[in-house]
């Protein structure tokens, strides 16, 4: 199973909501900073084709999506 690590870089966050829009689950525009941060807990793995989209479609590449396999799964080979 894989797990995905998701950043947001802030600095190059315009705040327009695009990615919030599509998956609220995930993303949440923060309207004091108007900079989008990640949900605490949620569930990135059950979001996985969202998230994607949404780090295609930000206007200014602020999303950035980290694949990797289990650590028990990589370490059997
Ligand atoms: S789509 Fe990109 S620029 Fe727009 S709020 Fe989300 S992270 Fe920020």
């Amino acid at each position: 199973m894989s797990q995905l690590t998701v950043q947001i870089l802030s600095g190059m966050c315009c705040g327009f909501g695009n990615c919030a829009a599509l998956c609220p689950q995930v993303f949440a525009l923060d309207y004091d900073s108007n900079r989008t941060r990640i949900v605490p807990g949620a569930p990135l793995a059950d979001y996985a084709a969202e998230i994607a989209q949404a780090a295609s479609e930000c206007p200014t590449q602020a999303i950035h999506v980290v694949a990797f396999e289990d650590q028990a799964r990589a370490s059997h080979g």
